[in-house]
C-alpha cells in the first residue's frame, strides 16, 4: 500500500513501523556483539506495545526505567525474569511493584537506593540482583551526549564505590550485586568512540573487581550506538564493531580469568529505522517572500526531545513519496498546525509542486518519535500509529491520553474537599 492509501484509509497523521526494519537493525546490532552477550532494547526510545514485544521474540531482554515502562513490557507478554530496571530516582512503589511483577534484576543508581532495594528485596521469595551504575573516573571527550566521567545524576562514582565497600558487604542474603553497569554516553557516531568507552568501561570494571574482592557475574557496557534522526540515511553499518569487541572482551577475560555476561543497551539503534512519520499537507501559502506548507503534524508529534537543546538540533529531510521526480521545485517553510511560531519543522525544505492532501514522510523517526514529543501540547489527537510488515498492514492503534479522577478524592458529596 502507498504512503498515500495508509493515510487515506487510517487517518493522517500517522507513524509506519515496519517490522522488516526492526529485523534488520536486530540482526545487524546483535552480529557485531560478542560471546556471552545479552542484549537490552530499551524502550523508552519507543514503547509501543507491538515493537516492544516483537524485539522481546526476537531475543532481547527488556530495559525499563519506569513502572509505566515495565507494565507495557509485561502486558504486552515481556517475560519479567527478562527486565532490567533502570534509572535514577526510583520511588519506594517503583521499585516494591517491579519486584511484585516478577522483576529481579536492578541498576541501582546510588547507595541509597541499594539499601531501598535490599529493604524490599527481604519482602520476596526470590533473589534480587543488583548491578552497581558506577560513574567511572574518565571522560569520553565530546562523544555523544557524556553521561560518564563527568559530573552526572547517573550512577556512582568510582571513588564513592571504593568508599562504600563496607555497605557492599552488609546486605541482607536475599540481595546480591552481580556486577557493574556503565553508560558512558548516548548517539556515539563512530566506531571508534564506542570501543573507546567499552573498553575504559571494562577497564574500570577490572579494577573495582579487585578493589571490592568480586567476581562480576554481569557487565553491563551500556550502549550508545547512534543512529540518523529525521533523515533519508541508511541503518549505520557498524563496520569494524565486531572485530574490536572481541578483542576487548577477549583481553578483559584473559586479564582477569573471569568470563562474566556482557550486556549492551540499545533503544535509538534497534528502532531508529523502522519508523516514518507521514502526514498530509492542509494549506499551501504565500506570506511575503516565504511559501508556507501547513501539515497536520509538527513538534507535538515529533522532536520533542530537540527541544530540550541537548540533542544536535535538527532539520527533518521532508519529502514527498508520491511525487519523486522534481517538479516544479520551489523552497518553503514547513509548519506544523499547534498556536505557536515555534512549531516549524523545516525552513527550506524543497518539495514539488506541494498541494492540499500531498502526503508528506519523514524517516528515520522509529525512536524518540511520538513520545519523545509534546503529545499533549494544544491537545490534538496522537497519530494513528501502523506496524507492517513489508506491504502487510499488521496492526493498526492510537495512543490516547486521558484524565482520570483519583480514587483519594471524595466524589460522593459533590463537594469540594478542603485539606
Ligand atoms: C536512554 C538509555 C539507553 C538507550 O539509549 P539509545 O541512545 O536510545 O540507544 C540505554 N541505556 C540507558 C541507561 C539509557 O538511559
Amino acid at each position: 500500500m502507498t504512503h498515500k492509501k495508509l493515510l487515506d484509509k487510517y487517518g493522517s497523521p500517522a507513524y509506519v513501523y515496519d517490522l522488516g526494519q526492526l529485523r534488520r537493525a536486530q540482526q545487524t546490532l546483535w552480529n557485531t556483539l560478542p560471546a556471552n552477550s545479552v542484549l537490552f532494547y530499551s524502550i523508552k526510545a519507543n514503547p509501543h506495545a507491538y515493537v516492544v514485544r516483537y524485539l522481546f521474540d526476537l531475543g532481547c531482554n527488556i530495559e525499563v526505567s519506569s513502572i509505566g515502562e515495565l507494565r507495557i513490557a509485561l502486558d504486552a507478554g515481556v517475560d519479567p525474569f527478562k527486565c532490567l530496571f533502570t534509572g535514577p530516582g526510583k520511588t519506594n512503589d517503583d521499585i516494591l511493584e517491579a519486584m511484585e511483577c516478577g522483576v529481579s534484576f536492578f541498576s541501582a543508581e546510588s547507595i541509597a537506593e541499594l539499601r531501598l532495594i535490599d529493604t524490599f528485596a527481604g519482602e520476596q521469595s526470590f533473589p534480587i540482583k543488583v548491578l552497581l551504575r558506577v560513574n567511572a573516573d574518565v571522560s569520553p571527550n565530546n562523544i555523544g551526549l557524556a553521561m560518564m566521567g563527568v559530573s552526572s545524576q547517573f550512577g556512582i562514582d568510582y571513588s564513592q564505590v571504593l568508599a562504600e565497600k563496607e555497605s557492599l558487604r552488609s546486605l541482607s542474603s536475599m540481595v546480591q550485586v552481580v556486577g557493574f553497569h556503565f553508560y558512558m554516553a548516548s548517539n556515539i557516531q563512530a566506531v571508534s568512540d564506542l570501543l573507546k568507552c567499552f573498553s575504559a568501561s571494562l577497564d574500570c570494571a577490572a579494577e573495582l573487581s579487585v578493589c571490592l574482592n568480586m567476581t562480576p557475574e554481569w557487565i553491563n557496557l551500556g550502549g550508545g550506538f547512534g543512529h540518523p534522526y529525521a533523515n533519508n540515511e541508511d541503518l549505520p553499518a557498524l563496520e569494524g564493531l565486531a572485530q574490536g569487541l572481541d578483542a576487548l572482551t577477549a583481553g578483559y577475560i584473559k586479564k582477569t580469568g573471569n568470563r562474566p555476561l556482557f550486556a549492551f543497551e540499545s533503544g535509538r539503534y534497534l528502532v531508529g529505522a523502522s519508523g516514518k512519520l507521514l502526514m498530509s499537507v492542509q494549506e499551501v501559502k504565500q506570506s511575503k517572500d516565504v511559501q508556507y506548507v501547513v501539515v497536520d503534524s509538527g513538534i507535538n508529534h515529533l522532536g520533542g526531545m530537540a527541544g530540550l537543546r541537548r540533542i544536535p538540533n535538527y532539520i527533518p529531510e521532508i519529502s514527498n513519496p508520491e511525487k519523486p521526480v522534481p517538479g516544479n521545485v520551489c523552497e518553503s517553510t514547513i509548519c506544523g498546525p499547534l498556536c505557536t511560531p515555534l512549531d516549524v519543522l523545516s525552513r527550506k525544505a524543497t518539495l514539488p509542486s506541494p498541494e492540499r492532501g500531498d502526503c508528506l514522510a519523514i524517516s528515520n523517526v522509529g525512536a524518540y518519535g511520538l513520545t519523545g514529543s509534546l503529545i499533549g501540547f494544544l491537545s490534538h489527537p496522537c497519530p494513528v500509529e501502523i506496524i507492517v510488515d513489508g506491504e502487510q498492514v499488521v496492526e493498526v492503534t492510537q495512543l490516547e491520553l486521558n484524565r482520570k479522577k483519583i480514587k483519594q478524592y471524595e466524589y460522593a458529596t459533590g463537594e469540594r474537599t478542603t485539606v
